[in-house]
């Protein structure tokens, strides 16, 4: 049997479900689909402990499609950005007001399963957008008029735009023969929650020593305790050890690695680990295929740049498609989907790589090079209010 939709997504991860939910919204008659079966919900919350920073822009584009109003209650304002230089003897600390810039704040942390139930709550709102989970992409063939995709049930779908969400290791990409630049850094990152004794006031605060940065972004109290995810990156090495520890012996050594700026934390989640690289594709587009999100870029997790710089992916081609006069999967929305994103793509990997890398530095030389670094952008002020400007998309 061939099924006949003008959009098909492959991969309902959260960039999936956003764009389901978008092209949904503006009337788009949608299929998305994901292999991962439904799950109960703390099997799912120890699949992703992971939470999200959504910076102002992607705050403003969920509020539009109607996902924001129903996460906002589980969300937590980050008005402030503390970096906190613990490398040398005495700490470098330099505060970031998001009131420097705007009356809003950078952005709202919320955890991923929290904004997955958001998405499929809206998405259930929407009968033009079906929403299918144990079914994958098994190939696709294209044409210049449309996409045939061939699902793991043995359905076959055509559709005029495929939209490729299915990850890093996207394999519509790679049928497609599109190639990817990739880094690997070396590190990992471990995501966990914490409670702590000190409230962290809606400050997101980010310490630097060595091997990568030790991110608190505050998440809303649990339990009526001041609560934060943490974001720890360091060597591999170091990372495999780490998660094996006893949970008193970990939350010293985190209460340690964290300055003690949040007084003492206690781990309340599974810990997850993460690989740390960066990727990016030559194109963001094949044959009646947009490729978007993890599939087109993939960034380390510092400065909150992942998600929202795929929820920018969706938003621009968004608005191809609406103005693309009949035909959304036009070889002429794709080149130019590709022409806006990639180079925006381009240089976050490039810019978030740097600052990983200072992140990263050891020895005594290059650590007080890092904290002069920040010193000065601090004290230079136009220069401060480009760089947070430009960490939260704002230019
Ligand atoms: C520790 C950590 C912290 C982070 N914090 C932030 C942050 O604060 N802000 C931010 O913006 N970003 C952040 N990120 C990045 C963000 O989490 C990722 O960008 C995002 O989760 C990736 O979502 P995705 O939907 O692109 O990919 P995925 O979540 O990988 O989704 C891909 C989906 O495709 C499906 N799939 C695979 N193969 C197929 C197939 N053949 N057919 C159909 N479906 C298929 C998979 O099952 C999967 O569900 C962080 C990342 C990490 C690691």
């Amino acid at each position: 049997m061939i099924e006949r939709k003008e959009i098909v997504i492959s991969g309902g991860g959260l960039a999936g479900l956003i764009a389901a939910a978008a092209f949904g919204n503006s009337g788009y008659k949608v299929l998305c689909i994901d292999p991962k079966k439904s799950k109960n919900k703390s099997q799912q919350e120890n699949l992703d402990m992971r939470t999200t920073a959504y910076l102002q822009p992607s705050q403003i584009f969920l509020q539009k499609i109607g996902v924001w109003q129903l996460v906002d209650g589980s969300s937590a304002p980050l008005k402030t950005m503390r970096i906190i230089d613990a490398a040398g003897k005495k700490l470098t600390v330099k505060d970031f007001n998001s009131s420097d810039i705007s009356g809003t704040p950078f952005g709202w942390n919320v955890r991923n399963s929290d904004m997955r139930a958001g998405l499929l709550a809206k998405i259930k709102t929407l009968p033009n957008v079906k929403f299918e989970m144990g079914l994958s992409t098994l190939s696709t063939t294209t044409r210049s008029g449309m996409a045939r995709v061939s699902l793991s049930n043995g359905h076959i779908v055509d559709c005029s735009l495929l939209i490729a969400a299915d990850g890093r290791d996207s394999s519509i990409r790679t049928q497609a023969g599109v190639a990817v630049k990739y880094t690997d850094f070396d590190q990992s990152a471990l995501s966990f929650s914490v409670t702590h004794e000190v409230p962290h006031n809606n400050i997101s605060t980010e310490v630097h020593k060595t091997g990568g940065p030790f991110t608190l972004v505050p998440l809303p109290d649990f339990e009526g305790k001041p609560c934060s995810a943490i974001v720890w990156m360091d060597n591999s090495e170091n990372m495999d050890q780490l998660k094996s520890l006893p949970n008193t012996v970990f939350d010293n050594l985190i209460t340690e690695r964290s300055g003690g700026v949040l007084g003492k934390l206690t781990s309340i989640t599974y810990c997850n680990k993460w690989p740390i690289v960066s990727q990016l594709t030559d194109y963001f587009y094949a044959e009646r295929t947009a490729f978007i999100a993890e599939t087109a870029h993939v960034v380390p997790p510092i400065g909150a740049q992942g998600l929202n710089l795929s929820i920018g992916d969706i938003e621009a081609l968004l608005q191809l498609t609406d103005s693309s006069a009949n035909d959304i999967g036009s070889l002429k929305v794709l080149k130019k989907y590709h022409q806006i994103r990639r180079p925006i793509a381009q240089s976050r990997v490039i810019g978030v790589g740097l600052l990983n890398r200072a992140s990263k530095v050891e020895g005594t030389m290059a650590t007080h090079a890092r904290a002069m670094g920040l010193n000065a952008i601090h004290k230079i002020k136009p220069l401060r209010h480009v760089l947070m400007q430009l960490g939260i998309g704002l230019r």
